[in-house]
């Protein structure tokens, strides 16, 4: 898994991840919206095939969104940290209250296969707060202060761990510049406007193989404007898009990031 960090103005989380490509600077805004990944597609009026427990689609069109669920930050000058010590404080909001269990398992899927820990936020300056919102969202890194990863009612436990793994720092497989040895980008069937979701950037890979299987990879119908795919793996018995556990390469991408040997 690779990941980008912005230009570090100032040491809030820990240790800073790397340089960023300047395409990754954000558009400023003031406030942070969750997105909605996972809509139906009637609702898009067109005929998108959308695979069961996969984020989908929408990102919203003030730019505050970069790639479907990742928020995008308030200023050019933001901080792309890993959490400091491997140790990620959080909070759930009163509204999620009934969700907890599925916010511990999505912890939990983390937590069992690395050496990062998750604890409730006592008076930590930086941590994370799950709330509700209209989709399944996050930043990446760790931004410094309280954060929020958005839990909407159509996410699932798999969506909201890939979006803790992007506040881990890990951005989306698929944008990795050696992807087209793995998949094929089909631009025909991308839904206008979003195509700087399939956008290769620089980045780190930490020295690991491209992983079609990883659950911060695209799925093979997302953002398509008409059902027909927008990825095609180029291997096959693949689980492209998956969303229900860590492959083998997303626990060495962790534990490596956050040196847990
Ligand atoms: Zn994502």
């Amino acid at each position: 898994m690779w990941f980008l960090i912005f230009v570090c103005v100032s040491m809030v989380c820990g240790v800073p991840i790397k340089n960023p490509p300047q395409d990754d600077v954000a558009a400023a805004t003031d406030n942070v919206i969750a997105v909605q990944e996972k809509i139906p597609a009637e609702s898009k009026g067109v005929n998108v095939s959308v695979e069961q427990n996969a984020e989908t689609l929408e990102e919203f069109q003030d730019h505050i969104v970069q790639e479907g669920d990742i928020l995008m930050p308030e200023d050019r000058n933001a901080v792309e940290t890993l959490w400091l010590a491997g140790i990620v404080p959080y909070e759930i909001s009163s509204e999620l209250a009934n969700r907890e269990w599925e916010i511990q398992t999505a912890l939990k899927m983390i937590s069992d296969v690395t050496c990062i820990r998750f604890r409730k936020h006592t008076n930590e300056p930086n941590y994370v707060v799950f709330k509700d919102g209209r989709g399944c969202a996050s930043y990446v890194g760790c931004r410094g202060g309280d954060q929020p990863i958005f839990f909407a009612p159509h996410c699932a436990v798999g969506n909201l761990c890939h979006e803790i793994i992007h506040a881990l720092g890990l951005h989306h497989e698929h944008t990795r510049k050696d992807r087209e040895d793995f998949i094929s980008v089909q631009k025909q069937n991308i839904v206008p406007g979003r195509e700087n979701n399939f956008k290769v950037k620089e980045g780190e890979t930490l020295n690991l193989p491209y992983d079609v299987n990883s659950i911060m990879h695209y799925g093979q119908f997302f953002f398509s404007k008409n059902g027909l795919p927008t990825l095609v793996s180029k291997q096959s018995g693949e689980e492209m898009g998956q969303r229900k556990h860590l492959s083998p390469l997303d626990i060495k991408r962790l534990n490596k990031l956050y040196h847990c040997d």
